[in-house]
């Protein structure tokens, strides 16, 4: 590899891991009803501003092993986890500056890059915020899928009927899905918000994705709950899974899988 595109390849992580902070701050503050763009970022356990060095992601985070410098309160994990996630969705969309994904061969940045990348982070929001709150916001999903459908003016792969009915299909099915078991069943097995980000992803990957998204989403819940059981959780019908997590996940998995390839 020569040493210009691992520069490429650094700065491009660099920028997605200072957004996947963003995205953890937003994650954090979001549900509690704190205003995430105006104040800068406190430490969550002493309430002290973070300084600029300590917003610089995962080096600050690695320099400070993971501690608050003031108070030595451990950072939470997932603060990391979200700025490699950023980062890795930046990497994933770099490339995909022509047509469809990865298919542009020369054009490294363009609009379309920036489209793929806005949907890997909007997917590592909602991930984020189902796991912790069981919670995905029609603000996100909804404009998800309207940007989806027009993101087919400047990304020909996949096409709009492609995005049109994996939108349709995706929300459409899961919805159905969860109405026959609210009636058979008596109680919520699905939030009304996966269907709507099933929806959004079918706008995004187009109906032929959907499958495979759906497959490793399922899986995904399959082994968070093996997990929950060795921990020695209960393992039964009461222990809630984060669909939307998996399914986001699940989406970012499908997303990258080109890229993955290639290397
Ligand atoms: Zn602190």
């Amino acid at each position: 590899m020569m040493a210009p595109e691992i520069l490429i390849l650094a700065t491009t992580f660099a920028a997605g891991s200072i957004v996947g902070s963003f995205v953890a701050l937003v994650a954090d503050r979001w549900p509690r009803g704190e205003p995430w763009a105006a104040a800068r970022s406190r430490c969550r356990s002493c309430d002290r501003p973070l300084g600029p060095a300590q917003l610089v992601p995962l080096i600050s985070y690695a320099m400070q092993r993971g501690r608050c410098a003031w108070c030595r309160a451990p950072l939470p994990a997932d603060l990391w986890l979200t700025e490699v996630g950023g980062g890795v969705v930046a990497l994933l969309a770099l490339g995909t500056g022509g047509s469809g994904i990865y298919e542009s061969g020369m054009a490294l940045f363009g609009w379309a890059m920036f489209g793929w990348a806005l949907f890997g982070w909007a997917l590592v929001l909602l991930a984020l915020l189902d796991a912790r709150h069981f919670w995905l916001p029609d603000a996100i999903t909804l404009p998800l899928i309207v940007l989806g459908l027009v993101a087919a003016a400047v990304v020909p792969q996949p096409d709009l009927l492609a995005r049109a009915s994996g939108a349709a299909l995706g929300w459409g099915g899961l919805e159905a899905l969860r109405q026959i078991w609210r009636r058979a069943r008596g109680h919520e097995a699905l939030g009304g918000g996966d269907p709507k980000l099933l929806g959004a992803i079918g706008a995004w990957l187009g109906l032929s994705a959907l499958p495979a998204v759906v497959l490793i989403a399922a899986l995904g819940g399959l082994g968070w709950a093996a997990i929950q059981a060795l921990r020695g959780r209960p393992a039964g019908g009461m222990t809630p899974i984060p669909l939307g997590t998996m399914l986001a996940l699940a989406a970012l998995v499908v997303l990258g899988w080109p890229r993955i390839q290639m290397v």
